[in-house]
């Protein structure tokens, strides 16, 4: 299987606070990464830094072949790259914890928003692909709604859905489902579901357990900065083979 993400001995640090102290991980076209650790080892920057949205200080981050995050000062061609990151960007989706959906905007605008004004697509067939996304979430009688107007669960597969406009090749998910009161979990939980079934790449950062078991190809256990553990679900989840990660599994499960 080909390699979406490829990240390379990354480092990364806020002032004098090391957050990210030598991360390797690949993610293969097609699977379910599911990352999981205790708060502030390093889980949110990682993404952040997949997308772009965070730069490296040393390593590499390569998605789907393009070099994204990636630090060499005073190189030339790392301005060229910038530019590429960019539009590489766009093809990444991003899913937040706390949904960051526009609250003036309708349910469809939300969604149409970035395929009309970065993709250029015409309103119309953006509209129409949008309808399609939000049958496929479960809210086709929605689109006309405003966010304040949905529950917890119903706002974040509209974050979904949006994110799906663009037609990534990678989602990522931070904690997609930390703010939602526990009965609005399983909704959401069922949309990611649905799409590794269909295939999707994806990391996915969250202490849904039951459901890292059941979705993820590879579940990566993160603290202090580094990956302490990586394998086949039954394996670090059932078989973990550091103290640090039982006592984590213990806490969660
Ligand atoms: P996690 O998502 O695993 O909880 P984070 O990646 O959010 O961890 O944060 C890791 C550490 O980096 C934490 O100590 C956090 O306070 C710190 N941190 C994150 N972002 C910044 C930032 N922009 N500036 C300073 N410190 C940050
Ligand atoms: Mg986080």
């Amino acid at each position: 299987m080909s390699v979406m993400v490829d990240i390379r001995s990354v480092h990364k640090s806020f002032g004098s606070l090391d957050v990210l102290k030598g991360v390797d991980l690949t993610v293969r076209t097609g699977e379910v990464t599911v990352i999981l650790g205790p708060s502030g080892s390093g889980k949110s920057t990682l993404l952040r830094a997949v997308n772009h949205l965070e730069k490296v200080d040393r390593g590499a981050i390569t998605v789907d072949g393009a070099l994204v995050g990636y630090r060499r000062s005073g190189d030339r061609l790392h301005e060229l790259r910038e530019r590429e990151v960019l539009r590489q960007r766009t093809r990444i989706g991003f899913v937040f914890q706390n949904f960051n959906l526009f609250p003036h905007l309708t349910v469809l605008d939300n969604i149409t928003e970035a395929p009309v004004s970065v993709l250029k697509r015409p309103r119309k067939q953006a509209a129409e692909h949008a309808r399609l996304l939000l049958d496929r979430v479960g809210l086709a009688d929605k689109a006309g709604a405003y966010p304040r107007q949905l529950s917890g669960g119903q706002q974040q597969r509209v974050a979904i859905a949006r994110a799906l406009a663009l037609e990534p090749k990678l989602l990522l998910f931070d904690e997609p489902t930390s703010a939602l009161d526990p009965e609005l979990v399983g909704e959401v939980l069922d949309v990611i579901r649905d799409l590794a079934a269909r295939g999707t790449t994806m990391i996915v950062v969250t202490h849904e357990i039951g459901f890292a078991r059941e979705v993820a190809d590879t579940v990566v256990f993160m603290d202090d900065g580094r990956i302490v553990e990586q394998g086949a679900p039954g394996d670090v989840l059932d078989r973990p083979r550091h103290d640090r990660t039982r006592a984590f599994l213990s806490k969660v499960l």
